[in-house]
């Protein structure tokens, strides 16, 4: 898909969702060296892009595998070519059991990770595996804080790890523990503090209680944008961050470690290039990109270099823009880039992501992962 020569961004339509490449590899390269420097295996969450060749490039830099948030997913990535995912929803019908002992089969040599925290995942697992002939690998997800998936830890999370132990086609590898309920806490201070405090108890009972052989995990993952430079002396063995390679809006307002109220650790890449389709009003105009082209679960999104522009959705198709009367500046026809409030279920809306730099679009990649949240 890539344009065989580089061309103006002026030639690329609207509404079109684009990556700076500069930033894009700024990010990718500050979270590794990060990675590299505190002894820490990267896994980066591709849930952010959902697209193969992005991946590939993590990997490149020295990612150790991917995370993928569902089984479509994971079936997108490995046939790419990637051969370490880890699946970091639980499943729980027979149609994605089936799919995912299918996933066993058709790649032997890749590794594949699911996350579960039930039992009755264990069991269902290991019946589908051994009817495949295969040995499925799981992270059990552990609860800490956020009251989404995860077993309590304690006793039961140990009896969990002994009955997977004791079933014959269902490898227990480790724990996942992420809280994403803190990714985006304001106060740098406030945010580590809570991460630390949320996973203390997980790493007190593998220290007490999971210290055998068998029982002890050989993978402890989690982290996020937000939280990776939290866990300090904590033995995290894999980092799962995912938006730092494009950052949010919503992220971009976090505050930073330096004392700044905005997040300085990673810049804001991804951008949806739009049109002014109407200007009813001194101080109103509209572009061509509304819900469809901009979520907004994650607040308004920002329009680039116009502090004093704010953006308001005008529903499905439409951007309604205010600004003082007194800005003389925005014409119908000009062009702009909005930032993303929330980049997961932006790009979920978008076939193609446009990588740019210094004003020519250099690269066209297929978004191959959107829509399947299946
Ligand atoms: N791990 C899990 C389980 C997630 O759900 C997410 C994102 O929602 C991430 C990692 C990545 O976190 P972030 O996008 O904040 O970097
Ligand atoms: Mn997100």
């Amino acid at each position: 898909m890539t344009p065989s020569q580089p061309f103006s961004l002026e030639a690329l339509d609207t509404p079109a969702l684009v990556v700076d490449l500069d930033c894009m590899e700024q990010n990718l390269k500050r979270m590794q060296t990060f990675a590299d420097q505190h002894s820490v295996a990267l896994r980066p969450h591709t849930k952010a892009h959902k697209i193969p060749e992005l991946a590939a490039l993590q990997l490149e830099m020295g990612a150790k595998g991917i995370c993928v948030a569902k089984l479509g997913e994971a079936e997108v990535m490995l046939a790419s070519g990637i051969k370490d995912i880890l699946i970091t929803t639980p499943i729980a019908n027979p149609i994605k059991l089936e799919r995912l002992a299918n996933l066993y089969v058709r790649y032997p040599g890749a590794r594949i990770i699911q996350v579960i925290d039930h039992p009755d995942h264990a069991n269902a697992i290991d019946s589908i595996a051994t009817k495949n002939g295969v040995t499925i690998e799981v992270l059990l997800e552990v609860e800490c804080g956020q009251k989404r998936c995860g077993i309590e830890v304690g006793f039961g999370l140990k009896t969990l790890i002994e009955l997977i132990n004791a079933l014959p086609s269902i490898k227990y590898s480790g724990i996942q523990a992420y809280t994403g309920h803190l990714q985006h806490v304001r106060d740098y201070q406030e945010r580590i503090k809570l991460a630390r405090i949320s996973v203390e108890p997980v790493f007190d009972f593998i220290n007490t209680y999971l210290t055998t052989e068998a029982l002890r995990p050989e993978v402890v993952s989690g982290g996020g944008s937000g939280t990776y430079d939290a866990y300090e002396g904590i033995p995290f063995t894999e980092l799962q961050a995912g938006s730092y390679l494009f950052m949010d809006w919503d992220y971009h307002t976090i505050g930073s470690r330096n004392g700044s109220a905005t997040y300085q650790d990673f810049d804001c890449a991804l951008k949806v290039w739009t049109t002014v389709i109407s200007q009813p009003e001194p101080g109103r105009a509209v572009v061509d990109a509304g819900m469809k082209c901009l979520s907004i679960d994650s607040g308004m999104p920002h329009v680039e270099g116009h502090k004093d522009i704010q953006y308001q959705t005008g529903g499905d198709e439409h951007g309604i823009l205010h600004y003082p009367e007194s800005n003389q500046g925005v014409k119908i026809g000009q062009r702009m880039m909005i930032i993303p409030s929330h980049c997961d279920t932006t790009l979920n809306q978008y076939s193609k992501l446009y990588g740019i730099r210094n004003g020519m679009v250099e690269q066209c990649w297929l978004i191959e992962g959107r829509g399947r949240s299946d």
